[in-house]
């Protein structure tokens, strides 16, 4: 029996014929890797999921500092989301930071009866008599759909009586399956009311966005410096460290960089449909990752000059750190993991591993959609069903005055056969044959899979970190980074190479069995011979 199998066979029959479609051992025919994925979980399961709300408020807009954002609904969604989510954000002259605050209706049983637009109101003109913001961003949470609120007269009421910007996202916990809704309703709503709206002065003409990058301990801030050290101009980061402003203007920009494909493919598709700015799939994290990617943004950009600067770049980078990373190589080189993150990081990461001589023996996503897995050749063969169906999708035109082109049509079209443009390749065709693709990995299968692959380092969240280490598995949270980072680019390499070298060779590891569990605690003798 595989050890898939071994974990499947524990299920009745009807649980097993829905997950073994999630479950996938590598092979080496790449046509055989196929997965089902964006689906709704078993009920029961022990999902480590989360909801719509999540994705949009937790996720997308949760980094924009300079939106106050309202929470309509009662207090646990507003609470819970409350700084738990590490996305930076510095103080910057002249911008509101709301970032350290959580902001709710706080609903109670009068509201669900009588509805809640009233308490909505009152908490909208509350905020404006206090911290006086530009932009309000109201967020749905379940009940809210449930009882009718309409938010959105809502905002436009707010936008006309207090003359600011407000936007309503109806991304109630139970549309769609996971998180993933919540980011294509964030997306949406982005890309109709404030994408567009700047007009800046860009400076450079090697001006790009970093879309679906969120600055998780720094991280963003980490990939903007080696940017910037190269001559770049970083326009807008969707949405790490971001002000609205920042935002307006992204449609100026040459070329987007997408870290996130999940989160953010939706603007980064309508970004270049309306105003002709191409996408390419980007990965900061793992040193050999980043100087592919940067050198990938110089061939787009094709000039002398810049590839010259990128390779200068590199090469200082690299020797900075280059004495830590064969040293952290040698206590990390043949060890093995397991990765168990959101919609992107599992394949990311694996790349940084890579660096270090870690290899996969398990990778899998909460929320991700079949292209994470398999890249974006399989999306006309997407079946969408009723959930996904539920979430609205936008299209947009060209726009007659702000669409612009840096490289001719022709040039476009050849990177994008190239498959440097417009293209993410997934996960499954890095992972080697014989290892697993797990989606929505539960509680149930993480103990399994964990027993019998038997990796030396789980990386997941901070649901599953401690069922992990109480079973003598290092677990690194790859959300929250454990409360550490930078992880991006070449310093952040070196940052996660000392956490997990830390977190592999401490000392508590020898002191999880009680010494009177392998060793006598008395010895003796009795009349001559040993008794214990
Ligand atoms: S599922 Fe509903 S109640 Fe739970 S956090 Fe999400 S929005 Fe709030």
């Amino acid at each position: 029996m595989s050890v898939a199998e071994k974990v499947l066979d524990q299920y009745s029959s009807r649980v097993y014929k829905n997950r073994k479609t999630h479950i996938v051992e590598i092979n080496n025919n790449e046509n055989e890797n196929q997965i089902a994925a964006n689906v709704r979980t078993i009920p029961g399961i022990m999902t480590q999921r989360g909801c719509c709300y999540a994705g949009c408020k937790g996720v997308v807009l949760g980094p924009i500092k300079d939106a106050l954002q309202i929470v309509h609904g009662p207090i646990g969604c507003s609470y819970y989301a409350w700084g738990t989510r590490r996305h930076k954000g510095k103080n910057a002259e002249g911008v509101d930071n709301y970032l350290q605050y959580s902001f709710s209706t706080d609903m109670q049983e009068p509201d669900v009866v009588f509805g809640g637009e009233k308490k909505l109101k009152k908490a909208i003109d509350e905020a404006m008599e206090l911290f006086h913001p530009s932009t309000i961003m109201i967020c749905s949470t379940c009940p809210v759909g449930l009882i009718g609120d309409d938010i959105h007269a809502v905002a436009k009421w707010a936008e006309e009586k207090h003359n600011i910007k407000c936007i309503a996202f109806s991304c109630e916990g139970y549309k769609g399956v996971s998180q993933s809704a919540g980011h294509h309703i964030a997306n949406n709503q982005l890309m109709k009311f404030i994408i567009g709206e700047g007009d800046r002065k860009i400076e450079s003409k090697f001006s790009v966005n970093i879309l679906g990058e969120y600055n998780i301990g720094g991280d963003g801030w980490e990939t903007e410096r080696i940017l910037k050290r190269i001559g770049y101009e970083v326009v807008s980061v969707f949405t790490g460290d971001s002000s609205i402003e920042d935002l307006k203007n992204a449609h100026q920009a040459n070329l987007s960089l997408v870290q996130c494909h999940r989160s953010i493919n939706y603007i980064a598709e309508m970004i270049e449909t309306k105003y002709g700015v191409p996408w390419m799939k980007v990965n900061f994290i793992g040193v050999k990752g980043t100087i592919e990617t940067l050198r990938n943004i110089a061939k787009y950009f094709d000039n002398e000059e810049l590839t010259k600067r990128t390779e200068e770049v590199i090469a200082d980078e690299l020797e900075k750190i280059i004495d830590d990373i064969e040293y952290y190589k040698t206590k990390l080189k043949g060890k093995t993991a397991a990765l168990y993150v959101g919609g992107s990081r599992s394949h990311h990461y694996q790349t940084l591993l890579h660096d270090f001589g870690v290899s996969t023996v398990l990778a899998g996503y909460e929320f991700a959609h079949r292209d994470e897995y398999e890249g974006r050749e399989i999306l006309p063969f997407v079946k969408e069903d009723a959930d996904s169906k539920n979430i609205e999708s936008i299209s947009v035109e060209p726009d007659p005055e702000k669409y612009h082109l840096y490289l001719q049509k022709e040039v476009l079209e050849k990177l994008r056969d190239e498959k440097l443009l417009s293209y993410y390749g997934g996960m499954a065709k890095e992972m080697e044959a014989g290892t697993y693709m797990v989606d929505d990995l539960n509680h149930f299968e993480t103990e399994e899979f964990l027993k019998l692959l038997k990796p030396d380092i789980f990386f997941s969240g901070i649901k599953d970190k401690f069922v992990a280490q109480k079973s003598g598995i290092l677990s690194r949270q790859l959300h929250s980074y454990d409360y550490s980072g930078p992880y991006s680019g070449f310093r952040g390499a070196v940052n996660f190479a000392r956490d997990i070298t830390m977190g592999i060779y401490t000392p508590a590891w020898s002191f999880i069995k009680a010494p009177w569990k392998t060793a006598p605690i008395l010895t003796g003798t009795l009349g001559g011979e040993q008794a214990c």
